[in-house]
């Protein structure tokens, strides 16, 4: 309901003429003949309104804000309201803001009985009108930038309650990281004994492994003075899985920042662990959690397979011959580990051989695959549930005993966000 300031006076002013000089009968016509309707036009013209309503509405002016018909005066705080809200942005850094009202919800339906005689497309209403002030106020006595779609600062305004307030906005980091330890998962894993309350099993940490999310959290609190901070990668590796090479794209969303820069310290505090790396990270936009989730992106792992006996040069050659120098197409059976949250499906995927070679007791493995391939039964078969596999090819009971990502295919990100 946004439009030119200044276009709606100009509207009023010729409907108010209109009144004024036409009789009954004319004005019933030139309402398509509904006499109630301008009736309530007639009525309306004499509804009070405060200086800041009768800016946006059209009516008579009140003696007293109390008075006005709409707000019964409440828009008149807008100036202390805005002034609490900047007293309360003291407390962090900011230089863009956004601004939201909230008014009393009677206010707002007798707007709605003022509108039933204009235009409302071509009305603002008072809410907007409201934000439209409170932004030019906040702006003006802070000599900040009001940019809606890239807040640092959110301010309310709330005429309900009486108060203003403002809070440090989210920001957004995007990045990738590495994970150099077999024991860390990459979200909070919540203790099976105790249930996060801490106990014996947990040593009263509440969690069955550090996560890379915890990590970050404790440098996004320390760097960034937030109150909590939330994990958003593409995909996910298994606790035992290493997570290596250029790592895997992320946005870290840091909750109530109330420092703005200082991202490459945070990279150091998180580096400084040794479990978790993080690089090129930078501030994206919220629209950048969506792109990093929703994209599938092809993957390279490096496996070393034990099998049942000790590998031969002739087991590799079975393996290549597998792959016959193009791809192997999978059908992959949802595996019985996560049959208890995925539905039971099956899945076509496309594996490459990338290297394999003898490597002591084990066949090292080195393979790419398309995005959602479960390595670890690609090796064993899953008791059949993945065809082929490398157990079936070679004959012989073989199982993934070390596994690590060692490349993500997400270049398009790095210039999508
Ligand atoms: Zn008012
Ligand atoms: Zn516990």
């Amino acid at each position: 309901m946004h439009r030119k300031p200044g276009g709606r006076r100009k509207h009023n002013d010729v409907l108010d003429d209109f009144l004024r000089t036409q009789d009954l009968n004319t004005l019933t016509l030139a309402n398509g003949g509904d006499k109630k309707q301008v009736w309530e036009i007639r009525k309306m013209r004499g509804k009070l309104l405060c200086g800041f309503c009768s800016s946006v509405h059209w009516g008579k002016r009140a003696k007293t804000p109390q008075e006005c018909f709409v707000c019964k005066g409440v828009c008149e705080r807008l100036d202390a309201l805005v002034k609490d809200a900047l007293e309360k942005a003291k407390g962090f850094e900011w230089e863009t803001f956004a601004v939201s009202s909230s008014l009393p919800r009677e206010a707002l339906a007798r707007e709605e009985d003022l509108w039933d005689w204009c235009q409302p497309q071509k009305c603002m209403c008072i809410k907007n009108a409201l934000n439209r002030d409170a932004a030019a106020a906040i702006a003006k006595k802070s000599g900040n930038r009001m940019d809606a779609k890239n807040p640092q600062a959110l301010f309310s305004i709330d005429f309900l309650k009486g108060k203003g307030d403002a809070m440090p906005a989210p920001m957004y980091l995007f990045g990738h990281y590495t994970k150099h330890a077999r024991d860390i998962a990459q979200s909070r894993w919540e203790c099976s004994k105790c249930k996060g309350r801490g106990c014996d099993r947990c040593a009263g940490s509440g969690k069955m492994y550090s996560s890379v999310e915890d990590e970050m959290r404790a440098a996004a609190k320390e760097t960034f003075l937030a109150k909590d901070a939330l994990l958003h990668a593409s995909g996910r590796e298994d606790v035992d899985v290493r997570m290596l090479g250029e790592g895997r794209p992320f946005v870290l969303e840091v909750q109530e920042p109330k420092k703005k820069g200082g991202i490459g310290e945070f990279e150091k505090s998180v580096n400084k662990g040794g479990k978790v790396g993080v690089h090129g990270v930078r501030s994206a936009q919220k629209s950048a959690i969506e792109l990093v989730c929703t994209s599938h992106f092809e993957k390279e792992y490096d496996a070393h397979v034990e099998m049942q006996r000790q590998p031969t040069q002739e087991d590799v050659g079975k393996i290549k011959e597998m792959f016959a120098g193009k791809f192997v197409l999978l059908a992959q059976q949802t595996p019985m580990r996560v049959l208890h949250r995925r539905s039971d499906l099956e899945r076509k995927r496309k594996v490459f051989l990338l290297d394999v070679k003898v490597e002591g007791q084990f066949i090292r493995l080195k393979i790419r695959t398309d995005a959602g391939t479960y390595v670890k039964e690609f090796v064993s078969s899953d008791g059949g549930r993945t065809v082929p596999s490398i157990a079936g090819v070679l004959g012989c009971a073989a199982v993934c005993r070390q596994l690590d990502v060692i490349n993500i295919c997400d270049e398009f990100l790095n210039t999508a966000i």
